[in-house]
């Protein structure tokens, strides 16, 4: 997603907790970033924090 576009997510999701479901890579102005953001609140989430999240997700079998 377009790094604006994680702002506006950002922006009205306020302070509600979040588990990051889903993550996209941003962009701006056409350049990827090395950031995701979560498609559901607009955290910034690194690298490894992303992979983190995933690990933990395999061992728990969260879907
Ligand atoms: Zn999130």
């Amino acid at each position: 997603m377009e790094y604006s576009e994680a702002l506006k997510l950002k922006e009205r999701w306020g302070k509600a907790p979040c588990d990051h479901p889903e993550f996209e890579k941003v962009y701006f102005f056409g350049t990827y970033l090395v950031n995701y953001a979560c498609t559901k609140c607009g955290a910034d989430l690194t690298i490894p924090r992303k992979l983190e999240i995933e690990e933990a997700r395999k061992k728990k079998k969260i879907p």
